[in-house]
């Protein structure tokens, strides 16, 4: 490619790399021909050069799109840093601040413009921009246009016009989100014009993975620890108070233990975040407020003491291990009792029905991959829509075949139970049918007359949530969000119910607690 020595000059002398990641390269070579451009990235994985190196090697201006005014200016601190000239505007900049912006940026001196969506949005925005030579616009955190995202952004929407108002500009949207579903909406949503799509493995080969039910979470966390003194990790908790009580303990048993959560004073927290950065061997206990924009290369281990809310949050918070590729470990107790809290906090949402429908399907898909019987890692990157040939030979469950029991039978009788009952209802009837109760919604559909009523009496509710997590997690059965969480049997649960594929459950169940009430954040 024309454009390569280039790039791989600008490379080196801007940024100090020697070498490109991954596919870096083939993304810039794609920007730079012109084309729209979908890239899917996990984070960490280098996103930021793949628009930063383009906007050097072209004359014009490159505009950035980015949803955190906080993540927008450290990076821009971090191009001045470098010698590029790159500015932000937003909400934050006073009228002086604001007329030297404009300034550098109709000079054309500034090469790299940041902006929040609703910034770039405004009509007098678009028109001042429109006289200037912008030769592309990078769309960062491009999955807060997907509606049914966590991070959904009615300002993203808008951006979807700006094929219209810049025809020539070509765009790159760009996300660690890597979902199908995302992808296509991202395309749709943003108008992208037949874009390359550059989708990035999600494996992190140095994580281990490993889940265990949990006992004596302390206790557990505890062994896990000892022999780990010297190292750096997080250990992530649902609620302020237990990130306390937990910090407090590991103290008391003699390590470098800090608690970080959005209720404590500010200065308490950059002074703990410092200290994290800066010494060695210290733990951060901490709530999910810790995290964005944190990057030290040396994490050896994140801990999870409660259930995250989901896959993807769990990927995300374990991905701060091991940046420098040594070896690390993603480390997790749960207990059903943690999905009593999450899905309380879901009821006390305020979202509407569908969307905490939507998150509960999460929750459950994520609490079905704690219950994985087979290689964790393979199962992790199968919900990412990537597929491994081979057992990884890193996680928990790749090192001991977990304690298992055949499913089969049990897994045809709640497929078969949500056939008869013709597929339009949710997990608690189809488990109620099952276990042969008779309330009056079972009575008034005539459901107590079917062969399925009280097939299941040999398990408990628990056991049948679990066996039906794991039909959903393995695409035997989907949940229809859209039709009150519906269950239906997908296609591919044929030979299961033919005799023909086999189940299997871990054996490991659940105490279950008095779920507690606590302020979450
Ligand atoms: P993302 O936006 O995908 O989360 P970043 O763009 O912030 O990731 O990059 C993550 C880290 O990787 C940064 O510290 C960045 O400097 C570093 N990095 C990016 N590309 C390279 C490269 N080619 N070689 C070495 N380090 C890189
Ligand atoms: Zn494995």
């Amino acid at each position: 490619m024309i454009h390569s020595s280039t790039a791989q000059e600008a490379l080196q002398t801007t940024f100090g790399y020697a070498h490109f990641r991954g596919n870096q390269e083939a993304i810039i070579n794609s920007v730079l021909s012109g084309q729209d451009t979908l890239v899917i990235m996990p984070t960490g994985g280098g996103k930021s050069i793949c628009y930063q190196l383009p906007a050097l090697l072209q004359d014009g201006l490159t505009l950035v799109v980015s949803p955190l005014i906080a993540l927008m200016e450290d990076q821009v601190l971090a191009l001045k840093q470098l010698g590029i000239e790159a500015e932000y505007l937003n909400s934050t900049l006073d009228p002086e601040q604001k007329y030297s912006l404009f300034q550098a940026v109709n000079s054309g001196r500034t090469k790299i413009l940041y902006l929040a969506p609703e910034r770039l949005m405004q009509p007098t925005t678009l028109s001042w921009l429109a006289q200037l030579p912008v030769d592309l616009i990078a769309i960062d955190e491009a999955h807060c246009v997907c509606q049914w995202g966590h991070d959904f952004r009615v300002d993203y929407l808008q951006l979807g016009s700006l094929a219209e108002h810049f025809p020539n500009t070509p765009r790159i949207a760009l996300t660690a989100t890597a979902t199908p579903q995302t992808q296509e909406e991202i395309v749709a949503n943003l108008n992208l014009h037949e874009p390359k799509h550059f989708v990035a493995s999600f494996d992190r080969p140095n994580i281990h993975y490993s889940v265990q039910p949990r006992k004596n979470g302390r206790q557990q966390l505890l062994s896990f620890l000892s022999g780990r003194r010297d190292e750096s990790g997080v250990v992530y908790c649902l609620s302020r108070k237990r990130v306390e009580e937990t910090a407090d303990y590991l103290q008391k048993q003699g390590f470098n233990a800090l608690p970080y959560h959005a209720g404590l004073a500010k200065h308490t927290r950059s002074d703990h975040l410092l200290r994290f950065l800066r010494e060695d061997g210290v733990i951060m206990v901490a709530t999910i407020a810790f995290g964005m924009g944190i990057d030290k290369p040396d994490v050896r281990f994140v801990c999870h003491l409660d259930l995250p809310k989901s896959t993807e949050a769990y990927y995300q918070e374990t991905g701060r291990a091991g940046r420098d590729g040594e070896p690390a470990e993603a480390w997790m107790v749960y207990g059903l009792n943690d999905v009593v809290q999450l899905q309380q906090m879901v009821d006390d949402s305020g979202l509407n029905e569908e969307r905490k429908m939507h998150e509960r399907s999460k929750l459950n898909a994520l609490l079905g991959w704690c219950e994985v019987t087979d290689c964790r890692r393979r199962s992790l990157l199968a919900y990412f829509g990537e597929e491994m040939n081979e057992a990884c030979g890193n996680c928990d469950t790749c090192a001991t075949t977990p304690p298992k029991w055949d499913a089969t039978t049990a897994a045809q009788k709640l497929l078969s139970c949500i056939l008869r009952t013709g597929q339009r209802f949710g997990s608690t009837y189809i488990i109620d049918v099952l276990l042969g109760k008779s309330n009056q919604r079972i009575i008034d559909n005539g459901h107590e007359q079917l062969s399925t009523h009280g097939i299941g009496k040999d398990l408990s509710v628990t056991q049948w949530r679990s066996v039906l997590r794991q039909l959903i997690v393995r695409n035997f059965v989907f949940v229809d969000t859209a039709n009150y969480g519906a269950l239906r049997v997908a296609q591919n649960a044929k030979p299961l119910l033919k005799s023909e594929q086999q189940l299997f459950l871990r054996k490991d169940l659940e105490e279950k607690r008095a779920p507690r009430r606590e302020k979450f954040t």
